[in-house]
């Protein structure tokens, strides 16, 4: 049995039993329509990989539908092959320019026609590789390699969207700038390994008590990271800062058998029903977030330190190039 489905567009009756009974044979998922509009009906509801089409038939013939096929592209490509009594060059070349992938005369040879799904069956299967490997390329290139929380240039991208869109329903936004305490020591006294075993348990034990559903992680670089909290408030986000850090100075990494304790300070910032027409800049946010840690690491390491944005905070300069 594959897992290939086939939409076989005939409206010959016995034609189309043939077919659908060959095919059914051969381990195919086979669905059937009488014309070109009712096969389309039937790819509205659900994603066939590959269409046997004919292509004289009564309100919308083949190549009619492979063209509508063509100019509406389904989330996955469809593999279009022509099974019809026209043979002659031209109508070869009409129908592959249609958008047909193959071309098939009738009276046909049902092994060839099992052949030529195959050759279907190969280059679907090489679409379906090449999109897992594309999605899997997308995901690398927002990941931080070392921890798996998202990486520099996913904050760039998805922290503006999020104070736009917090802005946008006048909804609450808290973003949360954490760095290890004493990070360098784990590194001096216990080798550059350990620090990176203690850098993947920070991450870990964040990702453990955030809700998955909307707040996320990213390393900001070195042992820096941002923790983004949509619809919460500032002082929601103080709240979950000190329950961050009492949950990493509980955290510990074996190392050589031993426990090694880490602790992390906290900068919250972040408003409570952005005012609506007031440009919030995402820069502002992380320069305020990174100014309460400052104030955090001064007072006591380990301590949360929170600055709600306000009309007062200062917009950034753009950037001079
Ligand atoms: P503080 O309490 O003031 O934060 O002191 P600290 O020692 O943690 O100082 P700081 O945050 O400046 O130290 C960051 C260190 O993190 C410096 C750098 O060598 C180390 N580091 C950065 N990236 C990595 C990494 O990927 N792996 C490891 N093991 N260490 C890293
Ligand atoms: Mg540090």
């Amino acid at each position: 049995m594959n897992d290939f489905h086939v939409l076989v567009v005939e409206d010959h009756p016995a034609i189309r039993k043939q077919l659908e009974f060959m095919l059914t044979m051969k381990g195919f998922s086979v669905t059937s329509a009488e014309n070109g509009l009712k096969a389309l009906e039937l790819m509205r509801q659900s994603h066939f990989q590959i269409v046997v089409t004919d292509w004289m038939m009564p309100e919308m013939d083949g190549i009619a539908l492979t063209r509508a096929i063509r100019e509406n592209p389904a989330s996955g490509y469809v593999y279009i092959l022509l099974l019809t009594a026209k043979s002659s060059k031209d109508d070869i070349v009409t129908g592959l320019q249609a958008g047909a992938d193959d071309f098939l005369s009738k009276p046909y040879h049902p092994a060839e026609l099992v052949a030529r799904l195959n050759t279907a069956k190969r280059i679907l299967g090489l679409e379906q590789c090449l999109k897992r490997a594309n999605e899997e390329t997308k995901i690398l290139s927002i990941t931080d390699a070392l921890t798996g929380a998202y990486n520099r240039t996913y904050l760039n991208d998805r922290l503006p969207q999020e104070v736009k869109r917090a802005q946008k329903y006048s909804r609450s936004l808290s973003l949360i700038l954490c760095d290890i305490d004493h990070f360098k020591k784990i590194n001096d006294e216990f080798g550059h390994l350990a620090g990176d075993e203690a850098l993947k348990a920070f991450v870990q034990s964040i990702l453990s008590v955030i809700r998955v559903d909307c707040d996320w992680i990213a390393r900001y670089g070195g042992d820096e990271f941002f923790i983004v909290l949509p619809e919460t408030c500032p002082a929601g986000g103080g709240v979950a800062a000190e329950r961050f850090a009492g949950i990493i100075s509980g955290t510990s990494v074996e190392i050589a058998g031993k426990p090694i304790r880490m602790s992390a300070s906290f900068g919250v910032t972040g408003f409570d029903q952005a005012p609506p027409g007031r440009n919030i800049a995402p820069d502002a946010m992380i320069a305020l977030a990174d100014a309460s840690l400052y104030r955090a690491k001064r007072e006591r390491r380990g301590s949360v330190k929170v600055e709600a944005w306000s009309e007062q905070t200062p917009t950034p300069a753009p950037a001079s190039v």
